[in-house]
């Protein structure tokens, strides 16, 4: 008997765009890829890290990501039957998982706001890498509701989290929200997610030079010696709503010296192969490591681009697949998955994606200059998450 032929792939244009892509809807060969673990694209990149996008929206507003202007109440927000549910994520992430990711991130939006998020970690912390080990299953979110559900989200499964922190001074941190959030109910949050045993906790504070930079030191003094991992992130051109300008960025190696000025730091090893962050060690008085003292990330996405190693896969809210921070099209599997496509179809299907993919938008662009950009109109990063 012949095998069914896989399903066509169809590349969506995403409808945040407003440019047709003329990307190439050339797959590769039609035959069947088999997951098994030792996929590689065209850069010889392995597939280890998967996105997913859990809402679209968010009760934050923040400028660099959400700009209220925008984001406001006629803004066309994904209606909830377009948006995968918790069993079509699960199906999805597991052929994932089969092509050999080993770690999850639920993001958005703010992943939080997603109704009854738990039973989505439970189904997901019950998978298993190729390898038979659990999955690194974590969770990126502002914060604001981290208090209440800290203790579910861990019974449910989740290891631990990245909370985004912007600033601990009250009126900064409330005017980058731009919702007036008060900083407090975020360090509660912080708290109840260490006291749930969430560990070890990340805090991702995205610097903008002249609205926050004020805040690295206090934030580094405020984390140092408490276990949680402050990383500082170059403020990024994502999407294309958010008014970017170079002048905006306080680039890594300059954050870093201004840290070394009051904190001395030692630089570490990056923990594995595929880490976005560069890694400092806070330094004893003998320059060395002090462990106790911990360390903190820088993340350079603008001034260094870490494309050579990307292993991240991102899949939307409503089931698309992108393969870059930048993509301006996304493949889409929720059509596969809401079709009678079979597990084994799916995973073809994300192989023979993988295997074309040829991203590294940040690379280039820094060939070039990172100030300027190749104009085009990209997703939003509250649609396919950080
Ligand atoms: N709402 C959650 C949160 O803020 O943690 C999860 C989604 S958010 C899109 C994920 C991460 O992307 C956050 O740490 C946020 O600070 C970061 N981010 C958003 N826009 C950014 C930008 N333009 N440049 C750098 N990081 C950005
Ligand atoms: Fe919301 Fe996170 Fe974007 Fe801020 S960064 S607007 S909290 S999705
Ligand atoms: Fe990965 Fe794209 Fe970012 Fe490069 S620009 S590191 S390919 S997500």
């Amino acid at each position: 008997m012949s095998e069914k032929a896989p399903p066509k792939i169809v590349t969506l244009l995403d409808q945040r765009t407003v440019r047709p892509s003329s990307a190439s809807l050339v797959l590769g060969p039609r035959q069947r890829v088999v997951a098994n673990g030792l996929l590689q694209d065209t850069l010889h990149r392995p597939l280890r890290d998967l996105r997913i996008s859990v809402t679209d929206r968010c009760n934050f507003r923040c400028s660099y990501c959400m700009p209220k202007e925008v984001f406001n109440k006629d803004y066309p927000y994904l209606p909830h039957a377009s948006l995968l549910n918790f069993e079509e994520i699960t199906r999805i992430a597991k052929q994932f998982v089969a092509h050999g990711v080993q770690k999850i991130r639920l993001t958005g939006g703010e992943p939080l706001l997603r109704k009854n998020i738990e039973i989505l970690i439970e189904q997901l912390s019950a998978l298993r890498t190729v390898e038979g080990a659990p999955l690194d299953l974590t969770l990126t979110t502002n914060g604001s509701l981290l208090k209440r559900k800290a203790q579910a989200l861990k019974a449910a499964g989740l290891q631990r989290i990245t909370v985004s922190l912007d600033g601990l001074d009250d009126d900064v941190f409330r005017s980058m929200n731009d919702v007036d959030f008060p900083v407090a109910e975020v360090l509660e949050g912080i708290e109840a997610a260490r006291e749930a045993g969430l560990g070890p906790i990340k805090v991702n504070m995205v610097v903008k030079r002249g609205t926050n930079d004020h805040e690295i030191i206090p934030m580094a003094r405020h984390f140092k010696g408490t276990g949680v991992v402050l990383r500082f992130i170059e403020y990024m051109d994502v999407g294309a709503t958010n008014g970017w300008r170079m002048n905006d960025v306080l680039p890594s190696a300059e954050l870093v010296a201004r840290l070394q000025a009051e904190l001395p730091l030692v630089a570490l090893e990056a923990a594995s192969p595929g880490e976005t962050a560069q890694r400092w060690g806070y330094a004893d008085s003998h320059g060395k490591h002090d462990v106790h003292a911990g360390e903190v990330g820088v993340i350079s996405s603008v001034t260094q681009a870490f494309c050579g190693n990307c292993n991240r896969a991102r899949l939307s809210t409503e089931g698309q697949l992108y393969l870059c921070l930048f993509a301006s099209q996304g493949y889409d599997l929720l059509s596969l998955i809401r079709g009678d496509a079979s597990d084994a179809d799916i995973a073809s299907a994300i192989g023979r994606i993988w295997l074309g993919r040829t991203d590294r938008y940040s690379a280039l662009r820094s060939a070039q200059d990172p100030s300027s950009d190749s104009g085009k109109r990209r997703v939003e990063m509250s649609y396919i998450g950080g």
